[in-house]
């Protein structure tokens, strides 16, 4: 897995200002096929045009065999 810090610069403006946020609770990311308990994401966020530069979630083990 690709460290989250190696990100210095949004692609789309080119701002250093990079924040870190994260989607928990209702808003996890689930499982499509699978009624458990879903897994927070945390994205790269550009602090200055919005732009979401990776997200990850926090456990993708989960999603394995949920393809087909
Ligand atoms: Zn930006």
């Amino acid at each position: 897995m690709k460290n989250i810090a190696d990100i210095t610069a949004c692609p789309k403006c080119g701002s250093r200002e990079l924040g870190k946020g994260k989607h928990s609770g209702y808003s996890a990311m689930h499982p499509v096929n699978k009624m458990i308990i879903g897994t927070t994401i945390e994205y790269v966020i550009c602090t200055e045009c919005g732009y979401i530069i990776e997200g990850y979630v926090k456990k993708p083990g989960k999603f394995k065999g949920t393809l087909y």
